[in-house]
């Protein structure tokens, strides 16, 4: 029997939404192929954390301790590869974020085990992995075999997996002590700065209108704006708008915006991107507007509609204000 190993991701005491996703992934595989799983929490005044994962997971691997408050790759690649040195877990899951972008890599130097990064999902055949990745914008699935190896890392993309549920019974934990650390910190924590503080709080509202680059021209905002109010919801965007400075940053979902979850979501002329995507998780209802009929929304979309938005924006406008 092999072991699954989520490395956690948390920030300011709260669990990354990836963290639980993961250890979805981790259940299914092990469930599948009759593995264990264990998740390693790296920190600082972790207990909380512990009692979040615990019912989630067979072990939990803790190492609490003040040096590990701030994320630092250098010191956590140096623990990490000091336990699957001594676990030698099957396969070891990171969550494609800025965190891992800057752990795995040097993980995987130190391990010697191959890496594939940004998963959309992966596959055990007997103790060989398979890794599926987007290519080509999304439009593609490449499924891709890892080099033989004793073991396997890999990182996956937020949003591809729901957050496990709590379904076990309670992990045995695990507190190995820290291995002497070879490496100084390399970093110096100047403090936490949260995106997207504004007018509006698009990660609390129920019906979420989103604008994206298909919305054509500036002048279409004050439209959208309109329908969103006269639905009782809040306007929201895809990053383009905000890079054009049609929309302030606060507006935007995504990777680099906000994660909302709103039981509406209506998507105007957005193609669907995995980082857009990505701030989608949990969300009711997805309809989807673009006048490209294999635009990447539509697999995520319960309903679809395939018009030029322009037009429909002063379509759905007119009736919007009929009703009202
Ligand atoms: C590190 C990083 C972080 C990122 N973070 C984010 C993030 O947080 N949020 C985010 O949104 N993006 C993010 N991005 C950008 C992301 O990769 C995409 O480029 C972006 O989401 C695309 O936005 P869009 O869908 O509005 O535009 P496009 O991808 O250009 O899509 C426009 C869509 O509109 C449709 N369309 C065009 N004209 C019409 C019309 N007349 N009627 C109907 N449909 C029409 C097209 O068919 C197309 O599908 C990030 C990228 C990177 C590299």
């Amino acid at each position: 029997m092999a072991e699954i190993m989520v490395v956690a991701e948390h920030r300011e005491g709260e669990l990354r939404e990836i963290t639980l996703q993961m250890l979805h992934k981790a259940a299914q595989l092990s469930g599948e192929r009759g593995h264990q799983t264990a998740v390693v929490l790296l920190g600082s005044g972790l207990e909380g954390l512990v009692d979040q994962v615990r019912d989630r997971t067979d072990t939990v691997v803790v190492y609490d301790d003040s040096r590990l408050e701030h994320f630092d790759p250098g010191l956590h690649a140096e623990i990490l590869a000091a336990l699957i040195a001594q676990r030698a877990p099957l396969l070891t899951l990171l969550g494609h974020t800025p965190w891992s972008m800057d752990l795995a890599p040097a993980l995987a130097v130190k391990t010697g085990y191959p890496l594939a990064t940004d998963c959309v999902d992966i596959l055990l055949e007997g103790d060989r992995a398979k890794a599926v990745r987007q290519i080509y914008n999304g439009k593609i699935f490449a499924r891709m075999a890892f080099r033989d190896s004793a073991g396997y890392l890999a990182t996956l993309r937020a949003g591809a997996f729901p957050a496990a549920e709590r379904a076990r019974s309670l992990a045995e934990i695990v507190r190995p002590a820290l291995p002497a650390l070879s490496l100084p910190a390399t970093r110096e924590f100047l403090g936490y700065e949260e995106t997207g503080k504004g007018e509006v709080d698009i990660a609390q509202a129920d019906l979420l209108v989103s604008v994206g680059r298909g919305i054509g021209e500036e002048d279409n905002i004050a439209p959208a704006r309109e329908l969103a109010g006269l639905l009782g919801g809040t306007l929201s965007c895809s990053r383009p708008i905000v890079d054009k400075r049609w929309l302030p940053k606060y507006h935007q979902v995504g990777t680099s915006g906000k994660s909302v979850r709103p039981k509406v979501y209506l998507a105007l002329g957005i193609s669907g991107a995995f980082q857009h995507v990505a701030g989608l998780n949990g969300t009711g209802t997805i309809i989807a507007v673009n006048k490209d009929k294999k635009a990447p929304i539509f697999r995520v979309a319960q309903y679809g509609a395939v018009t030029d938005v322009p037009a429909l924006l002063t379509a759905l406008r007119t009736e919007a204000a009929k009703q009202s």
